[in-house]
């Protein structure tokens, strides 16, 4: 009995949370008006196959079951627990649960960490005892599972469960779940498994990845989620799956965090919710907006093939909803896809002249349920259509359940997705009932199906990218740049020698600065350095240079130089006078080039994350910024130039050179293996990088690197 996902699961702690031989409910109870009640009662009635065991000291009897008066009574088959007594009660019913040799165990209840200190307390007295004991925890604070195909519903949720489907969802919230049951059965539709975490106190999101990943039921997986509990590991578990299915998440509470002072125009603009974005992105996971994009997308996700590419017919008999679907496309980054010329004859030999033959394809009022069946089968087989979208407003001369009769043998026959906008509600009703049940996705608007048709065409994006690629891979810092790091003072920016150093051990090209504290030393060092030079003003203090006129470039010989010193040291004394100075730096003046910002905060969560975009004083005003998450492979790293004006531009436009995007790219991998090697640095900023024409490099004008 009970479905093993596949061989790998054998061994698997978790297995018995999926998979139980025998189940036990500790905290049974005998009146309807408790859960432990409903429980028992959904458990009995799913047709759980295995051993269903009732414990309660009362004792007595329960749907014809006896009630064990104490655990360790119970017997075999038994390898899951399901909690439900008081709060207090559930630190001794783990030592039952140990003692019985059970070694997995949902704890329903609530009343833990989300109650206050004391709830946090005992939550972790239960953790310590799982851990002692090998005992897998899920919970506390959560509704159960389901699996409507093994079935299994080990919830305390008012009947009906979920009807059967393709679509796997994990849940922190319990409520969601309630609610998403009730409305996915409305929807025609249904779940694979269920699963709510509750507080995560053990299993997390992440855990449950693999499991859903290798369930041949499951064939997407959605995910409600607070929060990540292991930023690296959810990364790591969300890109397997997501290279085996789809994988959509709503991560919730997008406002919650305040900004944090920041030391940086990075720090600045990387937000948390940057960082779970970056997270997914390089996790292959798509994140949803809203619940119902969730579903909605998951439905085409779950039911249709993958399209080839981006070019979309449609096919419809009415102008208006043509047009919004074509605009819908474009939208969704979708193309119109041209239809080939045998596609266009084939139509012209049974539809009226004045149809309009080219996408988006308006057969008129006219049009029957044989039209729309040849006019599809022409679709399908045109090379020139990756995906079709299909859209039926309320029907004359036919019904709209006749439409999809004489079109789901097309679809079904083709390997090619296909999603139909049913325009109505009442009237579409026995049409939408044969959709759902030969699993062809429907929407009531031309926008719901092109938007999932854009989810469609991400995905496949998606998979063949986690396919191809190879995660990016960081080292061990080289020793020189160790060294370097450690002799600079904590919690504060390093030199910008050492900052100079660290770069170059990781031969990331550098503008080189050199410290001078008189005018004739920095005269002599111009000399040296060649003219024209920069001077700059040398203090740790002043942050911005160029905002108090600290920075003077091109100058052209020894006497530009003596006085540029007497006017920058001048400027600093009027615009910091307690700042501490140290002097000039005399740098090399850098031909002429675009100018883009590149940098790093650790977050808390999941580690380096990258930043590139515009540069300059209005970085913080423009936003033209993309984050991504260290290290960076090549595609990902081209990735945020292509999200960025900044990065576009570095191919040239209208009157601007273009510049050395392999040099920019190269950059931010380096700049990002270094990020990941050294994780003593917390903050980067390269503002700006100086991008010399293609083939000639990027170089690092401006550089701080702040220690923890
Ligand atoms: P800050 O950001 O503290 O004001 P920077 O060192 O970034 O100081 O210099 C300000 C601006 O001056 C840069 O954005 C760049 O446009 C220009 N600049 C600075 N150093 C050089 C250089 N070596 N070559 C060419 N231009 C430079
Ligand atoms: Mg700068």
């Amino acid at each position: 009995m009970g479905m093993i996902y596949n061989s790998c699961m054998k061994n698997d702690p978790l297995l018995p949370f999926f998979s139980p031989k025998g189940v036990v409910i500790v905290g049974v109870s005998r009146d309807p008006t408790k859960l432990g009640y409903m429980l028992a009662s959904n458990l009995v009635q799913s047709g759980y196959q295995g051993a269903i065991h009732f414990v309660n000291p009362k004792g007595e009897t329960l749907f014809g079951r006896r009630i064990y008066t104490r655990l360790a009574d119970v017997p075999d088959p038994v390898d899951l627990a399901l909690l439900l007594v008081p709060p207090p009660g559930v630190p001794a019913a783990l030592e039952d649960v140990a003692a019985r040799g059970i070694r997995a165990a949902v704890i329903q209840t609530g009343g833990f960490r989300e109650t206050g200190p004391d709830g946090a307390r005992l939550e972790q007295e239960c953790l310590e005892i799982a851990r002692k004991h090998g005992i897998r925890l899920v919970g506390p604070n959560c509704i159960g599972f389901i699996d409507t195909h093994l079935p299994i519903n080990s919830t305390f949720l008012q009947p009906p469960g979920p009807p059967a489907g393709d679509i796997a969802f994990i849940s922190h919230s319990g409520a969601i779940c309630a609610a998403v049951m009730d409305w996915i059965r409305g929807q025609g539709n249904g779940l694979s498994n269920l699963a709510s975490l509750g507080n995560c106190l053990d299993v997390s999101e992440a855990d449950l990845l693999p499991v859903m990943a290798a369930n041949p039921h499951a064939k997407v997986i959605t995910l409600y989620m607070e929060s990540v509990r292991n930023g690296a590991d959810f990364i790591e578990k969300a890109r397997l799956a997501a290279r085996i299915k789809p994988v959509l998440a709503l991560k919730v509470g997008r406002f919650e965090s305040g900004k944090k002072a920041a030391a940086s125009h990075t720090g600045a603009l990387a937000g948390a919710e940057s960082a779970f974005d970056a997270a997914f992105e390089k996790a292959g996971v798509i994140r949803v907006n809203t619940t119902e994009e969730l579903f909605q997308w998951a439905k085409a996700l779950a039911w249709c093939p993958l399209p080839k590419g981006r070019r979309v017919a449609i096919l419809t008999n009415s102008g208006g909803p043509g047009v919004t679907a074509a605009d819908a496309l474009e939208l969704n980054g979708l193309q119109l896809a041209q239809l080939s010329p045998a596609t266009v004859e084939g139509m012209k030999s049974f539809l009226p002249a004045a149809a309009s033959l080219h996408n988006p394809v308006d057969m008129l009022a006219s049009a029957n349920a044989e039209h729309f069946s040849r006019a599809l089968e022409l679709m399908m087989a045109d090379d020139q259509v990756d995906s079709i979208l299909v859209i039926s407003p309320p029907p004359p001369p036919t019904t709209a359940a006749a439409l999809i009769k004489a079109m789901v043998p097309v679809v079904l026959s083709h390997d090619k997705p296909v999603v139909f906008t049913m325009m109505g509600e009442d009237q579409v009703s026995e049409a939408l009932a044969l959709l759902h049940a030969y699993k062809i996705p429907d929407y009531r608007f031309p926008e719901w199906s092109a938007s999932a048709l854009g989810a469609l065409s991400r995905y496949a994006e998606i998979k063949q990218r986690l396919m191809d690629e190879n995660q990016a891979k960081a080292g061990k810092a080289p020793a020189r740049a160790t060294a370097l790091l450690a002799a600079e003072p904590q919690g504060q920016f390093i030199s910008p020698d050492a900052a100079t150093g660290l770069l170059d051990a990781y031969q990331i090209a550098t503008t080189p600065l050199t410290l001078c504290k008189t005018a004739e030393e920095a005269a002599r060092q111009a000399g040296k350095t060649g003219y024209p030079v920069v001077l700059k003003i040398a203090s740790p203090d002043i942050v911005h240079k160029s905002d108090i006129g600290g920075v003077l470039l091109g100058l052209k010989n020894a006497a530009e130089v003596a006085q540029g010193f007497a006017k920058v040291m001048e400027r600093a004394r009027a615009a910091q006078p307690d700042a501490k100075v140290d002097g000039v730096h005399i740098q090399r003046m850098l031909p002429a080039g675009q100018e883009v910002i590149t940098g790093m905060v650790r977050d808390p969560m999941f580690g380096p994350m990258m930043m590139f975009g515009s540069g300059g004083v209005e970085v913080e005003g423009l936003k033209d910024v993309a984050f991504a998450l260290a290290p960076l492979t090549f595609a990902e790293a081209e990735k945020m130039l292509e999200a960025t004006w900044a990065g576009r531009k570095l191919r040239g436009f209208r009157s601007i050179p273009a510049g050395d995007r392999e040099a920019v790219i190269d950059t931010l991998m380096k700049l990002s293996r270094l990020a990941v090697e050294n994780p003593a640095i917390l903050e980067m900023e390269i503002n700006p990088l100086r991008v010399l024409p293609p083939g000639q490099g990027a170089y690092a004008v401006d550089v701080r690197i702040r220690k923890s």
